[in-house]
């Protein structure tokens, strides 16, 4: 698949290829390209080289995350990158269309099965004001509010604040990503049992890992990660 520079693929076309023959935004073949996270730590949803129901990365068995457990269908590569890239940096909602489509197919169907519990309530990722302010939209809220309509679960986009902006945790350690989350995410109200966290790609897992930390003092017992994508490590 080619990502087209003009992104005006019109309803019925493919953002792939422009073909006529899409379904929900892509046509199968350019749909086959995107990258399946098949293998994953049953908790964050690493990528794994392999096949294995129950295995837990090293990471999580090192230092356990607080939350439960990860709902991530595909893997941060070529075309996918491209086509949040597209969304959220550029507005293009074309290429976030059949990956929204598709996400939420992916979360029904696990939640029609008995390791995934139904969540009380969805909570977006948060934006600091001003960088929500320069992008024009927060994608986490976008998705999380795309999700909740199709799965008919409720949204809460400022029960949990961002008090200030904070440096790409990618450049950064274990330590001093933790450090510069510290006291980043503020609870405002009442949180329920069951939560799941949104957002559009969990890279390092420390900004999902700080979220589930507020949400676990603020009272939540179950706690989800619910992301497009999961960079390879
Ligand atoms: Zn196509
Ligand atoms: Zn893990």
């Amino acid at each position: 698949m080619t990502l087209k520079v003009n992104s005006e693929a019109g309803a019925g076309l493919c953002a792939g290829c422009l073909s006529a023959k899409a379904f929900n935004g892509l046509c199968a073949p350019c749909r086959s390209e995107l990258p399946v996270n098949h293998w994953h730590c049953r908790c964050c949803a690493l990528p794994l080289a392999y096949p294995s129901a129950a295995l837990t990365c090293g990471d999580c068995l090192k230092f356990p995350p607080p939350y439960n457990r990860s709902v991530i269908p595909w893997r941060y590569q070529y075309p996918i990158d491209g086509m949040i890239g597209r969304y959220k940096y550029h507005g293009q909602r074309t290429f976030a269309r059949p990956l929204l489509a598709d996400f939420c197919n992916h979360l029904t169907a696990a939640l029609s099965t008995p390791d995934v519990p139904t969540p009380d309530l969805l909570i977006p990722a948060p934006m600091h004001p001003r960088r929500r302010w320069q992008r024009g939209f927060n994608q986490a809220q976008d998705i999380a509010e795309t999700v909740g309509r199709r799965l008919d679960l409720p949204v809460a986009a400022t029960l949990v604040r961002r008090t200030r902006a904070t440096q790409a945790q990618r450049e950064l350690n274990r330590e001093a990503r933790l450090a510069n989350l510290r006291g980043v995410f503020e609870v405002r109200g009442e949180v329920p049992a069951r939560v799941a966290l949104v957002d559009d790609v969990v890279t390092t897992g420390a900004t999902v890992r700080a979220l589930a930390a507020v949400l676990r003092d603020a009272g939540a017992h179950d706690i989800q990660v619910w992301a497009l994508a999961r960079t390879p490590g």
